[in-house]
């Protein structure tokens, strides 16, 4: 079922792409997403990622967001188009070993962590990612850097999100100025909470799960 939320979005964001979180959802609620013509869907677990990439239409294109474990990095990446979540070298190595073996590259968004007062620790530190890019174009041409993810702080303090989200847009002109557009261009950030702030701070891929899954008063 689709929910109204799901038309508000789309409103919302016509020149940005919905990245349809659909962790912990069915099959048959996936199916009517794909069904409206989405095709990026995002999960944030390996075995639920496997199940579903292997039930559903095979053009979609699945994302990986969330912690991975370097053990699962094998396991999925036959499967998914874009690992949403890199934020750390020994992560890239071991995604850059499987890749070669695979002989194929795959397209990563780089985390960045940026809410500090959230105990999710997960992201790189900004001041690290120009070296963290570096390394990634040095030693891994099997990934092919997309741009940048984050998360905006879990609070109701809406100055604050503005703040977290208006640093990432900084971050990602200046990665754009530094490294070329070629590498950024894809800067993912907003979900059911806190889209429309990331919107206005220049967000391209929206990633929604609450509201497209669960009845939601407008
Ligand atoms: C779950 C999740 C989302 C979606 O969040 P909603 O609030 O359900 O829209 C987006 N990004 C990441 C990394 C997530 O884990």
């Amino acid at each position: 079922m689709i929910e109204k939320h799901y038309w508000k979005i789309k409103q919302a964001a016509l020149d940005i792409d919905l990245c349809v979180v659909s962790k912990h959802h069915s099959i048959e609620e996936i199916q009517s997403y794909y069904d409206a013509g989405e095709r990026i869907f995002a999960e944030n677990r390996a075995t639920e990622l496997i199940f579903k990439a292997g039930t559903l239409p095979k053009d979609i294109a699945w994302h990986y967001i969330g912690h991975l474990q370097r053990n699962k990095v094998k396991e999925i990446l036959p499967i998914v188009s874009c690992i949403q979540s890199l934020d750390n070298i020994a992560l890239a190595k071991v995604i850059e070993k499987e890749a070669t073996k695979l002989n194929r590259t795959v397209n990563v968004l780089i985390e960045l962590h940026l809410a500090d007062e959230d105990t999710n620790k997960s992201g790189l530190d900004p001041a690290d990612v120009d070296m963290f890019t570096n390394f990634l174009l040095q030693e891994c041409p099997h990934i092919s850097i997309q741009g940048l993810m984050t998360m905006g702080p879990h609070t109701e303090d809406t100055a604050r999100i503005h703040e977290v989200f208006a640093k990432a847009q900084d971050i990602f002109k200046h990665l754009q100025e530094t490294f070329g557009k070629q590498y950024f261009h894809t800067l993912s950030m907003g979900m059911s909470h806190d889209y429309p702030i990331a919107i206005e701070h220049g967000s391209t891929m929206l990633r929604i799960g609450t509201y497209l899954f669960e009845e939601n008063e407008l």
